[in-house]
């Protein structure tokens, strides 16, 4: 019988190999009672057929461990294999990326000495849920998808971590005053859930003063919750004004498994060099170990960790010669921090992580009555292009299609209203969004493909529809530019 618990590993590519060798060497002498199970994924992979950069056996590991410990790999950028990070978040539902970020002055140089933030990132959302389609030869889409239980499970999963981590004020970062839907519903999940916790501060930014207001004055933030994407990017921004990026670490909680990664990726740059900086793999094992129920571990690597950083043994990321002392390759940074195991940082505040640290916390969604769905309409979406792209020639045309229940109302070109009474200066691409709604009462799904079998034989060629619902009542879709 062994009290080992079992984790997956994967050494990942780039600088990934070096830092998890890195860190597993540290595990180990600190005695943490772990079993790593390593499986391959990234490059390798992909290059062997496995077009998902993961082999199938390996979901079996995952499945069983449900605690996975990952060094960054290398995504294809443009084209090519679809990112296997995002894959693994989304098939294990690791639905929470929390991400702490803090400052290690004097010792690690940053304009931020106060900084002590936590962004949690909502995981399996948002434009990253990878639907794109290229439409006409001119545009191409990219679908943002967010979810009401999507939204509620990111959100009170942020409230709780505020709560157990004794933190004050949770801060939502969303981009609400233009998509009003997608945004909006986030925000305002976020003030209906924000009243189960009255005792933490509450407020909403908008994302873009909100990156400002982080990368100026970060000490006014403590809890960040947002959208996947926003997430992705002011979490970097944190960790590299903390100091480095190479300093992040992060934890991808679902509600059965949970992934553990430094926040940086591959770095390929620096790649066999040996002067990569593991501290954010290190500090997601910290987190890790806190996650299986190790505080004593936890609390044991990560004041070594401190420790050596205030002694001014420093990676090349982190050197500056009027603070550090040695400027360490990867494998004697990795030694001194083993030399350091037991000793506490004497000036940097050490830590004393509880069994209250974890990071798992109950989720439940909240049922919501079912809304009263009405359909009041369809856009059209149309690949046109003539000699003049003139909205007048398309709008007439259409015009004289309707019946049926339905009438043309408008026509977008890019969102911006084109006709009837579009202004000449706007430009235009091939791509039409045009907008019919009911002129009679209740419409049907036969109604709209009537009008398709007439759009179509008007000879337009249709590329997609979106129905226009209403939901109790409250439009379920967004007004044109200028409408
Ligand atoms: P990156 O984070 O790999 O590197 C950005 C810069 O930071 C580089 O100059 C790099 O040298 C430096 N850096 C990063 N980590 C460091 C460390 N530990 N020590 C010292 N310096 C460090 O970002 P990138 O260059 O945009 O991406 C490289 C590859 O990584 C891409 O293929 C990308 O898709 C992938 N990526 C993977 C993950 C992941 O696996 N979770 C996350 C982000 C990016």
């Amino acid at each position: 019988m062994t009290n080992k618990k079992k984790i997956t590993v994967a050494h990942g590519d780039g600088i990934g190999p070096e830092i998890m060798n890195a860190t597993l060497r540290i595990l180990e002498a600190a005695n943490a009672p772990i079993e790593p199970e390593i499986i391959e994924i990234g490059e390798k992979v992909y290059k062997s057929g496995e077009t998902s950069g993961i082999a199938s056996e390996s979901w079996n590991s995952l499945r069983d461990t449900k605690v996975f410990l990952k060094a960054p790999i290398t995504t294809p950028q443009g084209g090519g294999y679809k990112s296997l990070n995002v894959t693994i978040r989304k098939t294990l539902g690791l639905f929470a990326n929390v991400r702490p970020v803090n400052s290690l002055h004097p010792f690690i140089v940053t304009k931020h000495p106060k900084m002590d933030v936590v962004i949690i990132r909502e995981n399996e959302e948002d434009l990253y849920a990878g639907i794109e389609h290229q439409q006409t030869p001119e545009v191409v889409q990219c679908l943002k998808l967010i979810t009401r239980p999507g939204c509620e499970k990111i959100v009170r999963y942020a409230f709780e971590y505020a709560k157990a981590h004794g933190r004050k004020k949770v801060t939502c970062f969303s981009k609400d005053n233009i998509m009003k839907l997608t945004d909006g519903l986030f925000h305002k999940v976020f003030k209906e859930i924000g009243q189960e916790y009255p005792e933490i501060e509450q407020e909403h930014m908008i994302i873009d003063i909100a990156s400002a207001v982080l990368a100026d004055q970060p000490e006014r933030l403590d809890v960040v919750v947002t959208l996947n994407l926003y997430g992705d990017i002011v979490s970097d921004i944190a960790a590299q004004i903390s100091g480095s990026v190479g300093l992040g670490g992060s934890a991808n909680i679902g509600e059965n498994c949970a992934m553990f990664e430094a926040i940086h990726g591959s770095a390929p740059d620096i790649a066999g060099k040996s002067i990569a900086n593991p501290s954010g793999l290190i500090n997601a094992a910290v987190m890790m170990l806190m996650h299986i129920n190790e505080p004593k571990v936890a609390t044991l690597i990560k004041n070594a960790l401190l420790a050596t950083l205030e002694d001014g043994i420093h990676t090349a990321d982190i050197y500056r010669e009027e603070k550090s002392r040695m400027k360490a390759t990867t494998q004697q940074f990795t030694d001194a921090i083993i030399e350091r195991l037991g000793q506490r940082p004497s000036q940097l505040q050490a830590v004393d992580y509880k069994e209250s640290s974890q990071l798992q916390t109950a989720v439940k969604d909240s049922k919501q009555p079912k809304a009263q769905k009405t359909l009041v309409g369809v856009d059209v979406f149309i690949d046109w292009d003539d000699a003049t792209r003139n909205p007048e020639v398309i709008g007439k045309k259409l015009e004289s299609i309707g019946g049926n229940g339905l009438k043309l109302k408008m026509i977008t070109n890019r969102g911006v209203k084109v006709y009837p009474e579009g202004k000449p200066e706007t430009f235009c691409t091939d791509h039409w969004r045009c907008r019919f709604v009911n002129d009679g009462e209740m419409l049907t799904n036969a109604q709209i493909i009537d009008l398709l079998g007439k759009v179509q034989s008007s000879d337009f060629d249709f590329i997609k529809t979106e129905n226009l619902y209403t939901f109790d009542g409250v439009t379920g879709y967004s007004l044109g530019q200028g409408e």
